[in-house]
């Protein structure tokens, strides 16, 4: 499947680990937690995570008086996904009128993501407005326009270093013109300005609310996957700076630290929604936990 090649390089270092561990290990003791940890923050889990699934993982190894290291293998990976338990991941943008704004600092695959974004909706039959509202850097609307060519979406931008707010409300005038189902908005994310980039976006968020009201609204951040425990510290920043509903998780098909997206869900509690596993339009999943954690620890 494509999931699990997407994830090869994280399979390898977490499946190559928990095979010596449980081959290596003929009881489950202290030191056999021990490399267990070892493995699960190499694989960039995170601490915290971490911590809690270890705790647990203790707890049921207790309750269900587990004596081999193979038979608590599938304790371990319940424990993981109920680590990441954060209820339904809801992608209502998809079913109805929307406007998903995305975030993200230059380099993280955010332009890439609008793209492939819109190409996935395409396909699903349905019409999508792209407004590149990160006017602060040119090139990034005019790789943004290629994208929205090839997705066969409708492209809204403005001059360099013109009004965001102002790009979003010719956006949503077009949007609304076509009836179009989904609008994107690129927005930029000049995390060193916090101050600017909160304004901004309330600045955009006040335009849609009174142009759009009725319309669903989604906060998209899109971070680096193989940042690994930096991309998690770039996620707080960003919900220090507005509400956000959902993260993507890019080049996770670079990374052998995919573990992060564990991190994400279980520190964070903010869904992780989409997964980019490559450059191609199809390289950009719907994330489900379990599947994750299967392609993972399986
Ligand atoms: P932006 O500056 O955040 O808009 O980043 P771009 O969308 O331009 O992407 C930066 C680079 O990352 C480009 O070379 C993309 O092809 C690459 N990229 C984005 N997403 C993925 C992914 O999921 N996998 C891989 N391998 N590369 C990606």
């Amino acid at each position: 499947r494509r999931l699990v090649s997407g994830l090869t390089k994280t399979r390898k270092n977490i499946v190559s680990g928990l095979d010596s561990l449980f081959g290596g290990f003929s009881r489950i003791d202290e030191e056999f937690y021990e490399e267990l940890e070892e493995i699960l923050i190499m694989g960039d889990l995170g601490v915290k995570a971490t911590y809690s699934i270890l705790d647990d993982l203790r707890q049921k190894v207790k309750e269900n008086h587990i004596k081999e290291p193979m038979d608590c293998k599938q304790l371990l990976i319940d424990s993981i996904k109920e680590q990441m338990q954060i209820g339904e991941t809801a992608y209502e943008f998809e079913n109805r009128t929307s406007v998903v704004l995305v975030i993200g600092v230059n380099g993280v695959g955010k332009t890439t993501t609008i793209g492939k974004l819109a190409g996935k909706l395409r396909s699903e039959g349905k019409k999508v407005v792209i407004a590149a509202a990160d006017t602060f850097r040119a090139a990034a609307g005019e790789q943004l326009k290629e994208w929205a060519d090839r997705a066969n979406a409708e492209f809204i931008g403005g001059q360099e270093g013109s009004d965001p707010a102002a790009v979003v409300y010719d956006a949503v005038a077009a949007a609304k013109a076509r009836k179009a189902d989904v609008m994107l908005c690129d927005t930029a994310g000049r995390l060193h300005n916090k101050k600017n980039l909160m304004e901004e976006l309330k600045k955009i968020n006040r335009v849609i609310e009174r142009e759009y009201p009725d319309a669903y609204r989604e906060t998209l951040v899109v971070l680096d996957g193989t940042t690994g425990q930096n991309a998690l510290a770039q996620a707080k920043q960003f919900m220090e700076a507005a509400q956000i509903t959902g993260i993507v998780l890019t080049k996770m098909d670079g990374t052998a630290k995919g573990g992060i997206a564990v991190a994400i869900q279980a520190e964070l509690g903010i869904p992780v929604k989409y997964i980019g596993v490559g450059e191609s339009i199809e390289d950009l999943q719907k994330f489900n936990s379990d599947d994750f954690v299967n392609a993972l620890f399986t």
